[in-house]
């Protein structure tokens, strides 16, 4: 089966773009450049996709160091922005091993790789990746915001759009929120920088894993619905393929799982009282 990207468009100059392998990236146009925040797994064509409706000079954010969100650089011959923070696993995601399990899942799927893919994805050097230094870009008519989120990596970042009112949260906020990679911050340090979103102005809310906008309710009830009592009920979940963690599920909010590392949630209790 032939896979293509598919593009939404969220707002004007916003769109959603859409890996056939089930991630999503955002392109950001404003009047004089073009910014990309993430580049899927790059599998197809993805400079040719962006080309075809945005012929403006690019630059390339990722939002952290894992295999769906870097790996799309090997297609766009851009250097590319990463949070220094990540940099240590930038080598183990991007490795011969890992582009050979991303060809495989592919195939699993019925998602046949282009012929490019084919020939050169397990080779193709990274292009050069540089520490994130700046904290706001202006791309004409469009400013976009750089917000520090530790957590699902200790090098995870998000975007604010700030003329749109667009939060653009990667893998710090999904269907299912993972925090159980051995790399991830510990859960109070994820709590803490989702808390510091609770002060910015946005109407709606892009992640990786849902094609679809979120509204900013959304985000709030899982913010406030992540508290101490909430994930001391976490029960034990088994999330398939990472059978090896000893994972654990909660609902901060119904339908909006989190699912953590059991060994990262140690929750500060006060001493009890001499002679009680
Ligand atoms: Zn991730």
């Amino acid at each position: 089966m032939t896979a293509c990207y598919t593009a939404q468009k969220v707002a004007a100059g916003i769109w959603h773009i859409w890996d056939p392998m089930g991630v999503g990236m955002t392109l950001l146009v404003g009047t004089q450049r073009a910014l990309l925040f993430d580049t899927g797994y790059g599998l197809w064509d993805l400079k040719g996709f962006l080309q075809s409706f945005c012929p403006k000079p690019l630059t390339v954010l990722l939002s952290h160091a894992h295999p769906d969100h870097v790996l799309g650089a090997l297609r766009l011959g851009e250097s590319v922005s990463l949070h220094e923070a990540d940099f240590p696993y930038l080598g183990r995601y991007s490795s011969q091993c890992m582009r050979q399990m991303n060809l495989d899942a592919a195939r699993a799927k019925g998602l046949a790789p282009d012929s490019w893919a084919c020939e050169h994805y397990l080779h193709a050097p990274m292009p050069g990746a540089v520490p994130l230094a700046a904290q706001r870009f202006d791309l004409g008519g469009l400013h976009v915001r750089v917000l520090p989120l530790p957590g699902h990596t200790p090098g995870s970042i998000g975007l604010l759009v700030e003329e749109r009112e667009l939060l653009l949260l990667a893998d710090s906020w999904n269907p299912q929120t993972w925090l159980f990679f051995p790399e991830c911050c510990p859960v109070e340090r994820y709590r803490q920088s989702m808390r510091a979103l609770t002060g910015l102005t946005y109407k709606q809310v892009l992640v990786s894993h849902d094609p679809f906008p979120r509204g900013e309710a959304a985000l709030r009830g899982f913010i406030d619905g992540l508290t101490d009592q909430v994930l001391e009920g976490a029960l034990p979940y088994r999330v398939p393929g990472h059978e090896c963690f000893p994972t654990r599920c909660c609902e901060p909010v119904p339908q909006s799982p989190f699912i953590f590392d059991a060994a990262k949630w140690k929750p500060v209790r006060l001493k009890p009282h001499p002679g009680t």
